[in-house]
């Protein structure tokens, strides 16, 4: 038996694990790292089932090849021949790439997938981030001039927080990383400050505030655009930074009174003005929005109107307020101002954003003869036959494609309709640093998590399996070495940071930063130079991080001497610095934006009616990869549909209902329930596994909440699937 620490890769609020490992490498202990300066010792029931997930005997333990409809087991040189037999006669522009979320928690993931997409000679990229966060994406990066800089609220010392369709006491934060985010709000208002949540649901983390206000689902952005207007119409702005578009935005607000706003919104007109005029007067206050008003018609737009809230109020970049992080691998800044439509779905002429197409488009894009037609796709942790809106729909195009190889640990609802399944080795045996979350963290924090347990031999990394799948589609062949394409990127990566004007490594020899590099792996050579070049290094990083007192600058070796992380202390100012947008200030009325306003003009009209279905998330739940884990299954985590018992009285339905869109059907079980407002039902997604040979989620099927969503509507700015405020309509099953 020993211990080991890592960082829990199951959610966002990346938290400290301390691990007992038993001679044969199995994980048979899992608790939080109490020496861990950010999580403190915080652990929730997924991280406490690490050590099942890393377990599960369902994982695959080596690649499939499937032919003539049968999975057979092969070596890894048989599978990667396999790739290339299948994805060579296809020309790039007909294969896709799909990454699924856990990509976003994994080194492999956010290191290779850029390199990964370049090799497949392809536009048709796609990924969850269509069907989570895009509109925060497009709306960062027409404001402040990059898809990442993303402001999160300063949790440890805000005032006042108003957070719309978030719920962390079960998430646990998204796009904004902050370990026991539940404990972080009950201090919020221990300090004496005010909580408020807006939901169409009385969630677990609305029943925690000071205030919960019920919200027509999809409507959030009618609510933010009636703060805007009260706040000039009152005379209370107070902008703190360098901004552009000041006029415009109030003109863009001007026909939203609180009034119009509050009839759309189902909520009382003078609770609109109450919040404009509590988010002024509070000494600091803070906006958050995230899921459930992000995946909605108007997703861009309650995204913008959230951080143009947090401008008006003087909230923006400063303590107490909205703030941007400083991560240690933090990248160069950008030299080309954003912009998203740079080209355009082929079938519905959807645009792109982040260099992403929608998923939403993806099965037309298999189905639809012509040109560019997608036949061959590689998955990488995703199931978006679960996943996806429509997954139906999803679910046969899959199965027409010419080749399909996936890198996933499970044979499931996706991955079934591969021809080659890759699975990446358990979670212990692969480094951890979190290359996304900590640039969302509510503090500037770092820390490096070695592997736990070996590699098996004749085993490759992850990365290694990035790599080689990099290699054959870029047309080396399945017998090329990984660790060239290691070399290629950290070459390029220094040769650009000794050219580039004021960069700490300005004119020096590539040669010599490499020979200075160190790492067991390629991932880890590419971190260490990315710490090294961050504003922390040790490559003359200009910035003090006084984690452990030395003044030494960051590096893979900081990180190693402190295995429980290195707090890098709380967010700082980063305004205007950090602004990459044409005038360097923030864009308060940026010109794709205001062209949408009228679209949400026009929905001041529109009249309540009719039911809506919104989403569902729970603590022992992410998506649909946990539920072959069976602590994680059961008791309160079901896939039931609530609905308000007004509704169920009013309709005459029994246990169970129909519920009907314009995309199928579904009859699903009823939850009864006062916490969800009268026309509004919710389903949690990720459910549906059917016919998988993951036997603990076969047992626990559920059914798909996106056999009901439509693919047919989406964000029109960032393409966004629409998951929350779905008609729909129900009857006695
Ligand atoms: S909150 Fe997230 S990161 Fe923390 S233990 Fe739970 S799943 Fe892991």
């Amino acid at each position: 038996m020993r211990t080991a620490h890592r960082t829990c890769p199951l959610c966002e609020a990346v938290c400290g694990l301390t691990l007992t490992i038993d001679d044969g490498g199995r994980v048979t202990g899992v608790r939080g790292d109490d020496a861990d300066p950010f999580s403190k010792g915080f652990i929730c029931p997924k991280g406490a089932s690490l050590g099942r997930l890393d377990d599960d005997p369902d994982r695959l333990s080596g690649p499939l090849v499937r032919r003539d409809g049968e999975w057979h087991e092969v070596s890894w040189a048989e599978a990667f021949e396999a790739v290339e037999r299948g994805l060579a006669p296809i020309p790039g522009p007909a294969r896709a790439l799909y990454l699924g979320n856990p990509n976003a928690h994994t080194m492999a993931g956010l290191l290779y997938g850029t390199p990964l997409a370049r090799s497949l000679g392809t536009r048709q990229i796609y990924s969850a981030s269509t069907a989570d966060q895009m509109p925060k994406h497009v709306s960062a990066g027409l404001m402040f001039g990059h898809p990442l800089t993303i402001p999160v609220p300063d949790l440890d010392r805000t005032g006042y927080l108003l957070m719309l369709g978030a719920n962390p006491l079960e998430s646990n934060g998204s796009l904004c990383t902050a370990p026991d985010f539940p404990g972080r709000l009950k201090r919020l208002r221990a300090r004496g400050g005010r909580l408020v949540v807006v939901d169409p649901r009385r969630t677990r983390t609305a029943a925690l505030a000071d205030e919960h206000v019920f919200i027509r689902p999809g409507t959030d952005a009618h609510l933010l655009m009636g703060i805007v207007h009260t706040l000039f119409a009152e005379n209370l702005t107070d902008v703190r930074v360098p901004v552009s578009g000041l006029a415009e935005l109030e003109a863009a607000a001007r026909d939203f009174t609180a009034q119009a706003c509050a009839r759309v919104c189902g909520v009382p007109a003078e609770l609109v003005t109450r919040l404009a005029r509590e988010l002024a007067a509070a000494p600091t206050a803070a906006v958050y929005s995230r899921m459930g008003a992000s995946t909605v018609e108007f997703g861009t737009l309650t995204q913008w109107l959230v951080d143009a809230v947090n401008v008006l109020t003087g909230n923006l970049d400063r303590p107490g307020g909205a703030m941007f992080p400083r991560p240690a691998a933090e990248g160069p800044p950008r030299r080309k101002p954003y912009a998203t439509g740079r080209w355009h779905s082929r079938v519905r002429g959807l645009p792109e954003a982040n260099g992403e197409l929608p998923v939403a488009t993806l099965a037309e894009e298999i189905e639809t003869p012509g040109e560019g037609r997608i036949r061959a796709l590689v998955t990488v942790a995703g199931n978006p036959v679960l996943s996806a809106p429509n997954g139906t729909r999803l679910d046969a195009a899959l199965a027409g494609l010419d080749f399909m190889v996936s890198v996933d640990p499970y044979l499931n609802e996706t991955t079934r309709h591969a021809h080659v399944i890759l699975p990446p080795p358990r979670v212990v045996q692969s480094a951890h640093y979190d290359f996304a979350l900590l640039g969302l963290a509510v503090r500037d924090y770092a820390r490096f998590s070695p592997p736990v347990v070996p590699l098996d031999d004749g085993r490759p990394a992850e990365a290694e399996i990035f790599a080689r799948l990099a290699m054959i589609a870029s047309g080396q062949g399945a017998g090329a070495d990984p660790a060239l394409l290691d070399e290629l990127i950290l070459d390029q990566m220094l040769r650009a940071a000794v050219a580039a004007p004021g960069s700490p490594v300005e004119g020096r020899d590539p040669a010599e930063l490499r020979a200075m590099l160190t790492g067991a792996t390629g991932p880890e050579l590419r971190l260490d130079a990315m710490l090294r070049l961050g504003p922390y290094g040790d490559w003359g990083g200009r910035l003090p991080w006084g984690g452990n007192g030395s003044g030494e600058g960051m590096s893979l070796a900081t990180l190693l001497d402190n295995p429980h992380g290195v707090d890098i202390g709380p967010l700082k100012p980063r305004l205007p610095a950090l602004l990459a947008t044409a005038s360097k200030t923030v864009e308060l009325a940026p010109g794709p934006i205001l062209a949408d306003v009228p679209r949400l003009r026009e929905a001041l009209g529109r009249e309540a009616g009719g039911f809506v279905l919104i989403g569902r998330r729970h603590l022992r739940s992410n998506n649909s990869w946990m539920h072959n884990v069976a602590p994680l299954v059961g008791g309160t985590n079901r896939c039931t549909l609530q609905i308000n018992p007004g509704d169920v009285a009013r309709l005459g339905l029994g246990e169970h209902a129909v519920v009907r869109s314009a995309a199928g059907e579904l009859t699903v079980r009823l939850e009864p329930t006062d916490t969800i407002m009268p026309g509004v039902v919710s389903l949690p997604h990720g459910w549906g596994h059917a016919g998988t040979a993951q036997l603990v989620a076969a047992k626990n099927a559920g059914v798909s909440a996106n056999a009901l969503t439509d693919e047919s509507v989406v964000d029109p700015l960032s393409g966004n699937a629409v998951f929350n405020g779905v008609p729909v309509t129900l009857s006695p099953a």
